[in-house]
């Protein structure tokens, strides 16, 4: 029967494909006492074999998306699996005990994880008891025969469904397989609906519930562009959606166009647009879509892929691939953002009642345990400056203090660099994220000090309504039209307009075509969004008159008083 929902819709386009549950199978079992222990240990070895060779296959498929280095933790997986050690005291388990191979293998990896966890200065040890632990999923999840999500594995066109995805879900998704996502939690501006973006895969999210109503395999047809999605679509809806998907293409085509037009408005004003990045690879995407700059590199992507911090050098690569990519167009890079959602493997964060208030960011930059971490940026940063126009920025600040302890960092990494003799741009402009109301509200006295501003509304907008930018409860509060967000950019926007600095936004809302009208008025000078959102939101700018902006923009800041006034405002003014 067809089912129909809707959620979310977080990343543009259509799909229809078979689902692919992307959920963690039930791992549980039975202790049981066995009889005939050479049919436990075949069991066991049959159960090994599997997953020897299911790693090995994940392993080349992360050789060829992820590189050598990256694939490498595989290696460390199927050592493990090797290990005659640990085989033979599983089976001596299984002899002595006379219990299942599940019992069995439960009883010795776990004294194993024990024994390597314990010696808690040593890092390696450490990530060797998270080894054997991703590897016993695997083998029980083969003695169980449950099936254990692996999307790597994938090689048919399917519709990914699952909890959430973490960025370094979203990331390993192969395009030509992964035809959309849905999941139960998040909203256009959690980072699985950013990647999406970037990825141009159709995703919606915040369903609440959709692991529960699917099955896999089962027949799915997903709009990201309304948010709706169908289980068992029927041939006329599966016919439906395929012609939004068509139409959507064209429209995508009618906007390629622009691709190397200016951006002004009908009375000639220029507004910068630009993208926003996790990657050095998402930079063809930025071209390809005519931005102007990248308005955000989100460099914990760097973090978040490795295994342990990325040294100055691979860094380095990096920023400069990243430089040299846009040829010489502006690239502002913010120093890396820890914390909240993103956590790291090998960085021991603490358990915190509220992440997202918490150690995060430029806390844990100036702090003693980040210092060191932080330096190493700055100076990766420093050296790549000679390659393109580069710009820094620091995320997550609340006070002048903190910008000025970070730029005295930044000063005494810079003088050292140049005390060494290594070349590094003049000009590099520093500034700072505004996605604190602190900040927003002290933005008079901050643009004496920093050289720009960029807006991160995704922050900015949970922060000041309250509202958790993750939890659908509380999403009717994740305002971006309400009056009050509108005036806290305003603030921003002039104050740094009155030092003759410049001020942009590189939160979701600056590629929202209810907004840009607004943010145009308000006379924001730039624009960073997902790269696929640049030729669309060009195409708007180029109908509408700054003036007649302006005047709206005066009026939804003076007059209105509802998210929904200051919606029929815009509708008005942009028919
Ligand atoms: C923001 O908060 O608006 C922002 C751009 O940063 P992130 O989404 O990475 O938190
Ligand atoms: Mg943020």
């Amino acid at each position: 029967m067809t089912t129909m929902l809707k959620g979310i819709a977080a990343s543009s386009g259509v799909a229809v494909a078979k689902a692919y549950l992307l959920v963690q199978p039930d791992l549980s079992f039975e202790t049981v006492t066995v009889e005939n222990i050479e049919n436990e240990e075949a069991r066991l070895e049959a159960a090994l074999s599997a997953a020897q060779s299911e790693l090995q296959i994940i392993k080349d498929k992360a050789v060829d998306s992820l590189g050598e280095e990256a694939a490498a933790v595989f290696d460390a997986h199927m050592m493990v699996l090797a290990d005659p050690d640990m085989t033979a005291q599983i089976k001596a388990t299984i002899e002595s005990k006379k219990v299942n191979a599940e019992a069995a293998l439960k009883e010795i990896t776990d004294m194993f994880i024990a024994i390597f966890e314990g010696m808690e200065d040593n890092a390696y040890m450490q990530e060797r008891a998270a080894d054997i632990r991703d590897v016993t999923k695997r083998v029980m999840a083969n003695l169980l025969g449950v099936k254990l999500p692996s999307p790597a594995l994938i090689n048919e066109e399917v519709i990914i469904v699952a909890e959430d995805l973490t960025p370094s879900d979203t990331a390993q998704l192969d395009k030509r397989y992964v035809k959309a996502f849905v999941t139960n939690i998040g909203g256009r501006t959690s980072h699985s609906a950013i990647m999406a973006r970037t990825l141009e895969i159709p995703a919606v999210l915040g369903t609440n519930n959709i692991t529960e109503l699917v099955s896999e395999g089962q027949l799915m047809a997903v709009s990201g562009l309304t948010g709706e999605v169908v289980l068992d679509p029927t041939p006329e809806q599966q016919s439906e959606f395929h012609a939004a998907g068509e139409a959507y293409a064209a429209q995508k085509a009618e906007w390629a166009a622009l691709k190397d037009a200016e951006t002004v408005t009908a009375d000639g004003k220029h507004f910068e647009l630009a993208a926003n990045i996790g990657t050095p690879k998402d930079v063809e995407g930025v071209n390809d879509n005519g931005a102007e700059a990248i308005g955000l590199y989100r460099t914990e992507f760097l973090y978040m892929d490795a295994q342990d911090f990325p040294t100055e050098e691979d860094q380095y690569e990096a920023y400069k691939a990243v430089l040299e990519g846009m040829d010489g167009k502006p690239v502002v890079v913010r120093t890396m953002d820890i914390g909240g959602d993103k956590t790291l493997p090998y960085f021991d964060l603490p358990e915190e009642m509220n992440p997202f208030l918490g150690w995060r960011a430029l806390r844990i930059s100036l702090s003693n345990s980040g210092d060191a971490m932080f330096r190493t940026q700055l100076r990766a940063l420093l050296r790549a400056s000679v390659h393109g126009t580069l710009r820094i920025m620091f995320p997550m600040v609340a006070l002048v203090t903190e910008f000025r302890a970070a730029k005295k960092i930044y000063d005494e990494e810079k003088a050292k660099l140049i005390a060494e003799g290594v070349p590094v741009a003049e000009n590099i402009e520093v500034g700072i994220m505004i996605e604190i109301p602190a900040a927003a509200m002290l933005a008079d006295q901050f643009a004496k000090e920093v050289d720009f501003f960029s807006i991160g509304t995704n922050d900015l907008i949970q922060y000041t309504m309250a509202a958790d930018r993750m939890n659908e409860q509380v999403s009717y509060l994740y305002q971006p039209y309400n009056p009050s967000i509108l005036r806290l950019i305003n603030n921003v926007v002039k104050a740094a307009h009155a030092e003759g600095k410049w001020a942009g936004m590189c939160g979701e809302m600056a590629g929202d075509q209810t907004a840009v009208p607004l943010l145009m008025g308000i006379g924001l000078d730039e624009f960073s969004m997902s790269a696929t959102s640049v030729l669309q939101t060009r195409a708007l700018m180029k109908r509408l008159d700054s003036k007649k902006m302006e005047e709206l923009s005066n009026k939804a800041l003076t007059e209105c008083a509802t998210m929904e006034e200051v919606v029929a405002l815009v509708e008005e003014y942009t028919k």
